[in-house]
């Protein structure tokens, strides 16, 4: 199937851009900030537009967040409760001594507690960083040291598992505030703080991201960026004020705070927030009952929905459902149709990253969809294919299908500021007037994207982006180690899972114990969502003359693909 017709279903409000080409031409960025409030006296602060203005008019008592525990247990916070509370957590982090750009993390599990501490945080003027839980306490360690945290909100048992052991290692923390242990009578017991008059330029938002090289990125976003969250919530997810929204990803990554927190609640929706981990069954219940209208997910969770059937899909009434999208990795054009084939409608991928803080090109209502790209740049998004000489000249391919970078042009509210403190890796991401995403891809004639592949060694696994580097030091702190090179294979559900080629120092041997014991012990470290699923015992790794692992080699030699030029290899032909 080529193409799936845009269609709408009945009784399905009109969708609220009807034309992306005439958008395309006619959107401006001042238009979108004229669609939020502000503050009184030219500030914007990202909670205000999130639930404040929503709270103080007519839809007060709209149900902001609908939470489904995972034993059972249902909690509804209204926009005038979910306004007031985080106004309370406000002032808890006044009281403490917290204030304008600090950094708060958060590590925890999605509980309410959560949304109120994260938009407490920002009304308070401090920086919100969401850490996963499922990450171990090396890659928090890194985190929070590199964000120098002065707020630890996270739950006792996450506490006890992975922040007690790093604990000494954090000198800059503060406070830590337990969600399941206080917190709730600290917040109630706090006065109401006024939302601090925040500059649209105010550092609002530090999410970590993964590089080829060296430690974790942390991302900076302002409090402009609410600008193009909400933009694209109604323009590339359809956002309307009566929708039931279901954005499935956790807060600890990017989607999971711009459109699992910021996006949908600045457009007054009711958005329904799922403690449980994936479980097919659960979720086509949670669609079903929760009547939900608008679904945003990601590509591995289609391809387990995939796995566990169709039958499982057709008993459940998903009538209310009007429109589904994807992100976070390649969506192959199977999942796409059966979507359409099973669910009654087609997944709408659109792509973005943890720098663009919001959806850059997407397969919007407006738009026939073509199962296999990510679709075409939203309103306000130059985006343009590009190639890059050794020099480090940038040539925009003018020809379709040819491929190279995606870029984009700068200028977007949702761009990030830089790299804390790293100024050199963030200049490195511009050229020629343009923004380097690292990613390949290409342009058909019609002016659709396709992914192709990163253009670096990061791994997308399960969606969530993952840097070799930080792996390969967590298994060379080992004894039996000696060389460590990871990289991505690809696997059917996950899309890539970690591998891990492992040098032993002398007098160890290639035993399955020791890899069972390495597995284990990375995974201790590193947590579930990093650790390698896999490791080769190897007698030494291709190096280049300067001493860098040669990841591609690795994965030409494992995926049997053509190695290359290896010139530069260690004891190569020069
Ligand atoms: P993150 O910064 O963790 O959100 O990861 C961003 C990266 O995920 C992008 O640079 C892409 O490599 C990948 N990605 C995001 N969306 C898509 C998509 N729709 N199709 C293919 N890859 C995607």
């Amino acid at each position: 199937m080529d193409v799936i017709r845009k269609a709408q279903r009945p009784g399905a409000p009109s969708p609220n851009m009807p034309d992306l080409e005439r958008a395309r031409r006619e959107f401006r960025w001042d238009t979108a900030r004229a669609w939020l409030d502000g503050l009184p006296g030219g500030g914007l602060n990202i909670a205000h537009e999130a639930v404040d203005r929503h709270a103080a008019g007519a839809r007060g008592d709209h149900v902001a967040i609908r939470w489904l525990g995972k034993h059972g247990a249902v909690v509804e916070l209204t926009y005038a409760e979910l306004a007031e509370r985080s106004g309370r957590f406000a002032g808890l982090l006044a009281a403490l001594g917290v204030g304008r750009g600090d950094v708060v993390f958060a590590l925890t599990p999605r509980v309410p507690e959560l949304y109120v501490a994260a938009l407490g945080t920002l009304k308070r003027g401090a920086v919100l960083s969401p850490l996963f839980s499922a990450f171990g306490p090396e890659p928090i360690a890194a985190r929070i040291g590199i964000g120098r945290g002065k707020v630890l909100v996270t739950s006792a048992a996450l506490y006890q598992k992975k922040v007690a052991p790093i604990r000494d290692r954090l000198p800059t923390l503060e406070h830590v505030l337990l969600v399941d242990d206080g917190l709730a009578q600290q917040v109630a017991d706090a006065p109401v703080r006024a939302t601090e008059p925040t500059s649209p330029d105010d550092l609002a938002l530090l999410h970590f991201t993964s590089g080829t090289t060296g430690k974790p990125k942390g991302a900076m976003h302002v409090h402009a960026a609410v600008i193009a969250h909400h933009a694209t919530g109604k323009l590339a997810l359809d956002l309307h004020p009566d929708d039931i929204f279901w954005c499935t990803a956790d807060p600890g990554w990017v989607t999971g705070t711009s459109y699992g927190i910021i996006a949908p609640l600045t457009c007054g929706v009711t958005m329904v927030v799922d403690e449980a981990e994936f479980a097919a069954d659960r979720w086509y219940r949670v669609l079903a009952e929760e009547r939900v209208t608008v679904w945003y997910t990601a590509p591995t969770a289609i391809r387990m929905l995939m796995k566990a059937g169709p039958e499982l899909a057709r008993g459940h009434d998903l009538s209310r459902l009007r429109f589904a999208a994807s992100v976070g990795e390649p969506l192959n054009p199977e999942a796409v149709i059966w979507g359409a084939e099973v669910l009654g409608l087609p997944f709408h991928d659109n792509w973005w990253q943890t720098e663009t803080g919001g959806i850059m090109i997407g397969n919007v209502p407006a738009l026939d969809v073509r199962p296999g790209s990510m679709g075409k740049p939203l309103p306000g998004v130059e985006a343009g294919i590009v190639q890059v000489s050794d020099e480090g000249e940038v040539t925009e391919v003018s020809e379709p299908g040819v491929e190279g970078q995606l870029a984009l042009r700068p200028g977007w509210p949702s761009m990030f500021r830089g790299y804390l403190g790293e100024e050199a890796r963030y200049q490195k991401c511009f050229a020629g007037g343009w923004y380097l995403t690292g990613d390949l891809a290409r342009k058909d004639a019609d002016g659709y994207y396709w992914f192709v592949g990163r253009a670096d060694d990061v791994i997308k696994s399960a969606g969530h982006l993952i840097g070799p580097f930080e792996v390969e030091s967590a298994l060379l702190e080992h004894p039996a180690v000696a060389e460590a090179g990871v990289i991505g294979v690809p696997h059917p559900v996950a899309g890539a899972i970690v591998k891990a080629f492992v040098a032993l120092k002398p007098g160890h041997a290639t035993t399955d114990e020791l890899r069972s014991e390495l597995l284990g012990f990375a995974r201790k470290r590193l947590g579930p969502a990093v650790a390698p699923r896999e490791i080769a015992f190897v007698a030494d790794l291709p190096r280049t003359r300067s001493g860098k692992i040669m990841r591609r080699l690795l994965r030409a030699r494992e995926l049997g693909l053509p190695e290359g030029d290896t010139s530069t290899l260690e004891g190569g032909a020069s």
